[in-house]
């Protein structure tokens, strides 16, 4: 289960992804229409759903005082089934995080929470206007850790004026910190922001940030088991681990989108259509789509390059069909070897495949 919550205290210049300052009412109608939103899903399920993992994203999920967290957690007890093992994760940002979250997380059961680091060096938490500081960030994994989380933290690469040395610092801070999961993103500038119409100079292409990264967090006990995913081992997320092997993930909130036996679906985008269609009590669900057996294949095929597990191939040929893996191989034969990794029955990029994983996945796609 995925639930987005589309606040944000303030709009990073970089970022397009849906999200709004709210006021205090925008979240109280947020959590009404919310509640309409899990109902519809008990009808059209015909029971409440199961979860195995749910992840609170956003936006920035601590934007909610406790006192509004605690009417969330609420809605998900009363219209949620959870299996006793269940993954809670919640995204939060190091200066909107109080200890008060924390203490509320722990009671409900929530076993990850990723943070938003970003960065370790305050110059570059500046350049990306962020307000919190290296400092803030720092503090928050100790707590989080005092708590007993499994705490994941976000880095950003690509950075105007980020030379490897500064990235190594945030990069070795993290590590030294007790987090046990690590995801570092090439910073893109997303068209529909305030960057996209007038970009900074100095970005760079990160590269060499990428497969510092991937020595480094290797030499440090942190395997790369994603693309952009680090963990110890046995901290990987489950919920990541759902888009990638075509589990059904149920959307919850506005811009949300999902995955039903075969079917996608995605919710209405803005705050005002979410909750103009929880007052006429219909779905926000704006569409779905059902793929063709090839186009399922070929963005499963895409979605486990992702995974350092790969392809496997038996399984892949049972459920696509022996034409559809033959033409991926063949699309991939002009592939530098050293690019692709072959473990028994399984496909997979090498490290330096995962490098250039654009470039391969675009012969597939
Ligand atoms: S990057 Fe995160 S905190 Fe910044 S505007 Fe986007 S969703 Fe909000």
């Amino acid at each position: 289960m995925y639930l987005h919550v589309p606040f944000c205290f303030q709009k990073c210049p970089y970022c397009a992804f849906y999200s709004m300052r709210g006021t205090k009412n925008d979240i109280d109608a947020y959590l009404t229409a919310l509640e309409k939103e899990l109902l519809w899903w008990k009808v059209y399920l015909g029971d409440k759903p199961r979860a195995l993992s749910i992840y609170i994203g956003g936006g920035t999920p601590t934007c909610l005082s406790v006192e509004q967290w605690q009417r969330l957690i609420d809605l998900l007890q009363r219209y949620v089934r959870v299996n006793s093992d269940v993954e809670i994760s919640v995204e939060a940002n190091p200066d909107s995080l109080t200890e008060e979250h924390m203490k509320l997380w722990k009671g409900w059961g929530v076993k990850r929470v990723s943070l938003g680091v970003q960065s370790l060096c305050d110059e570059e938490l500046l350049w990306l206007k962020r307000t919190h500081t290296a400092k803030r960030a720092l503090w928050a994994i100790d707590r989080l850790l005092h708590f007993g989380f499994h705490v994941s933290g976000d880095l950003m690469f690509g950075l105007a004026g980020q030379s490897l040395r500064k990235w190594h610092t945030s990069l070795s801070n993290l590590v030294h910190s007790g987090v046990t999961h690590i995801s570092i993103y090439q910073l893109s500038i997303e068209e529909g922001s305030v960057w996209g119409k007038n970009p900074p100079s100095g970005v760079q292409n990160g590269y060499v940030h990428y497969r510092w990264a991937q020595w480094y967090l290797e030499k440090s006990g942190f395997s790369q088991y994603e693309i952009a995913s680090f963990s110890r081992p046995g901290y990987e997320c489950r919920h990541n681990q759902a888009y990638w092997f075509e589990k059904n993930v149920l959307p919850l909130g506005p811009s949300a989108w999902g995955y039903i036996d075969g079917t996608r679906f995605w919710n209405v985008k803005t705050l005002a259509e979410y909750l103009k269609r929880a007052t006429m009590n219909i779905s926000p669900v704006e569409g779905k789509e059902r793929l063709t057996l090839e186009k399922s294949g070929r963005e499963s095929a895409v979605l486990a390059l992702r995974t350092s597990r790969g392809i496997h191939i038996p399984s892949f040929k049972e459920r696509y069909g022996e034409d559809l893996i033959n033409s991926i191989l063949f699309e991939f034969e002009n592939v530098p070897e050293d690019c692709l990794c072959w473990k028994g029955d399984f496909l997979s990029l090498s490290r330096k495949g995962m490098r250039v994983a654009n470039s391969i996945w675009s012969l597939i796609i």
